[in-house]
C-alpha cells in the first residue's frame, strides 16, 4: 500500500484521535526511517523520544527475537528472570530502591500517584491525598493522570475529574510554598517540561522544593518519563539537579521502542504497597522486560550518555546561532538531546517543510521546535538536521 492508501483506509477505520502528519511509515535503521514510497527522513522526534538508541538497535532486536522464541508472557504470579534484572540496572543507576513495571507512562504515573495517597494514607492518615502539580505539566491521558496535568486544554469535556490536585505555576517556589496545606501529600514535577515547551527546572527551584517537602513531610515524584534514560544527558535528568526525589516514573524510551513503562521508589515509600495492592498484568512481561533490559545495558554500556551530551552541546550551539540569523527565533532550551526552539510564530508550518525536505520533528505548545534525536546520533547528522532546518525557516 501506498501513502495515500494508507492514509484513507486509516481515515475510514482509525478512532480520530492524532492530528497525523500525511505518511506511513515502514522501516527505521538507526536515526533514519522509510516512508511506504520509499523515502528516505532523519528522525528528530524518535517516536517522541523512545528510539533513544535509534531504530533496529541491532541488541535490542536480538533480545526479542530470542525472548520471542522462548516465552512471550506469562504473567506477575511467576518471577522471570529479565524483569529482576532489569529492576536492579534501574535501582543501581538511580536513588530508588524498589521497581514496579507497567506498559506506559500514564500508567506509571497512575503507578506514583496510588503509591503516593498509599504512603500517606498509612503514615499520616486519611486526610492527607492531594498532590500538587506544575502549570503547563503533562502527566499522561488517563483521567487521574489528564487531572495530574496542568493544562485544562486535556481536561476540557471530561469532567468529573477525580479529586486532589493541585497546580501551581513551575519554577516558582513561593507559589508552591503557599499551596501546600493540611491535605497535601505529594509535589509531582517533570525535570524538564517536556509537551510544556522543553522548560528546564531551575537548580535553586530544585534545591528549594526538595527542602519544602522535608519539612512539611511530602513525597517528591519525578516524572521522568520522558527526560529520563539518557534523553537529558544523564541516566536521569534529576542527576544533574543533585535533588533526589522519592517516587520516579519511566517509560518512553525504556524498551528501545517497546512499550514498558516503571515507577521505581525508595524502599520506606514502596513498603506501603502490599500484594494485591497495585498490579498490571502486561507489566515487564518476559518481552517488554527483555527489550528494556537490552535496551538499559546498551546506554550504559556504549558511551551513549556521553555521547548525548557532547553532540547535544554541539547541537545546542547550533541552534543558539539561529537566534541572530532569524527574527522569529527567540530562544533556546534545554539539556543533553532535549531542545526547544521558541518561535515568536506558529511552528507547524516549519514542521511541515522539514518534513518535505526530508526531517522528522515537532512542535510542543503551538511555538516550540522541540528536537529529540536517538541518543546516537552524530555530528554529521546534526548538521544535516539543522541545514534543512535553516532552509525550512527561510
Ligand atoms: C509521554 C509522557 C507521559 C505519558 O506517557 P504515555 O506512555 O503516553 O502514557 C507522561 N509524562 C511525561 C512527562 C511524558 O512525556
Amino acid at each position: 500500500m501506498n501513502n495515500q492508501e494508507i492514509l484513507a483506509m486509516g481515515q475510514q477505520y482509525v478512532m480520530n484521535t492524532y492530528g497525523r502528519l500525511p505518511m506511513a511509515l515502514v522501516k527505521g535503521e538507526g536515526a533514519w526511517v522509510w516512508d511506504a514510497e520509499g523515502r528516505q527522513y532523519l528522525d528528530f522526534v524518535s517516536g517522541i523520544a523512545v528510539n533513544s538508541l535509534g531504530h533496529a538497535h541491532p541488541r535490542v532486536v536480538e533480545a526479542i527475537t530470542k525472548q520471542a522464541h522462548a516465552l512471550l508472557h506469562c504473567s506477575n504470579l511467576y518471577w522471570i528472570e529479565p524483569q529482576v534484572k532489569l529492576a536492579k540496572i534501574l535501582v543501581e543507576n538511580s536513588c530508588a530502591d524498589k521497581a514496579f513495571f507497567c506498559n506506559s507512562g500514564a500508567e506509571a504515573n497512575e503507578g506514583a500517584i496510588k503509591l503516593a495517597r498509599k504512603y500517606a494514607y498509612q503514615n499520616h492518615g486519611p486526610e492527607k491525598y492531594e498532590i500538587i502539580t506544575a502549570v503547563n505539566s503533562f502527566h499522561g491521558r488517563t483521567l487521574a493522570t489528564i487531572t495530574a496535568t496542568g493544562q485544562t486544554k486535556y481536561q476540557k469535556g471530561f469532567a468529573p475529574l477525580p479529586e486532589g490536585f493541585t497546580y501551581v505555576p513551575f519554577n516558582d517556589l513561593e507559589a508552591l510554598t503557599k499551596a501546600v496545606g493540611p491535605h497535601t501529600c505529594a509535589v509531582m514535577l517533570e525535570p524538564v517540561q517536556g509537551e510544556g515547551g522543553v522548560v528546564p527546572a531551575d537548580p535553586a527551584y530544585l534545591t528549594g522544593v526538595k527542602r519544602l517537602c522535608e519539612e512539611k513531610g511530602l513525597l517528591l515524584i519525578f516524572d521522568e518519563v520522558q527526560t529520563g534514560l539518557g534523553r537529558a544527558g544523564k541516566f536521569l535528568a534529576y542527576q544533574h539537579y543533585g535533588v533526589e526525589p522519592d517516587i520516579i516514573t519511566l517509560a518512553k524510551s525504556l524498551g528501545g521502542g517497546f512499550p514498558i513503562g516503571a515507577m521505581l521508589a525508595k524502599d520506606h515509600v514502596a513498603k506501603a504497597f502490599q500484594p494485591g495492592d497495585h498490579a498490571s498484568t502486561f507489566g515487564g512481561n518476559p518481552l517488554a522486560s527483555s527489550a528494556a533490559l537490552a535496551a538499559m545495558e546498551t546506554l550504559l554500556q556504549g558511551g551513549v550518555l556521553e555521547n548525548a551530551q557532547v553532540v547535544g552541546e554541539y547541537f545546542k550551539d547550533k541552534l543558539t546561532e539561529l537566534i541572530g540569523q532569524f527574527s522569529f527565533v527567540k530562544e533556546v532550551r534545554g539539556m543533553g538531546l532535549i531542545l526547544g526552539l521558541e518561535l515568536t510564530i506558529e511552528g507547524k508550518d516549519i514542521v511541515a517543510r522539514c518534513l518535505e525536505q526530508g526531517l522528522l520533528i515537532n512542535c510542543t505548545n503551538v511555538n516550540v521546535l522541540r528536537f529529540l534525536p536517538p541518543l546516537i546520533i552524530n555530528r554529521d547528522e546534526v548538521d544535516q538536521a539543522l541545514e534543512i532546518l535553516k532552509k525550512a525557516m527561510a
